[in-house]
């Protein structure tokens, strides 16, 4: 189980803005943290960043064009949801097969 805990950009967590912090953000509603951060979602949610520092950049060159064009593609998605069954995980786990770096390490960061 995957807690995500979005802090707000907006406050920095604080849930208050303004001059010495006297006002509710808009942002967040005085919360702190996005609605996201509420929810508890059962499932492998990661920053693209912790993706990205898995991919083997040999293994990304051996990609054919479409299958690079696709790893970009996640990658810009921001949060990247590695869920079994989840279209990202299924062509991640087909374009980076048994065996490879790459998929040794998406594997450690969903484990
Ligand atoms: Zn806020």
């Amino acid at each position: 189980m995957v807690k995500l805990y979005r802090v707000c950009q907006m406050c920095n967590g604080d849930g208050k803005v303004g001059e010495g912090g006297v006002q509710d953000c808009p942002r967040c509603g005085g919360l702190g943290y996005s609605l996201l951060g509420k929810t508890d979602y059962p499932g492998h949610i990661y920053p693209s960043y912790k993706v990205f520092e898995c991919i083997d950049a040999g293994e990304y060159d051996g990609l054919i064009q479409k299958q690079q064009e696709g790893v970009r593609i996640i990658l810009s998605l921001g949060m990247v949801d590695l869920s079994a069954e989840t279209s990202a995980k299924t062509k991640l786990w087909n374009w980076f097969g048994e065996g490879t770096a790459t998929r040794a390490a998406l594997e450690t960061l969903i484990s």
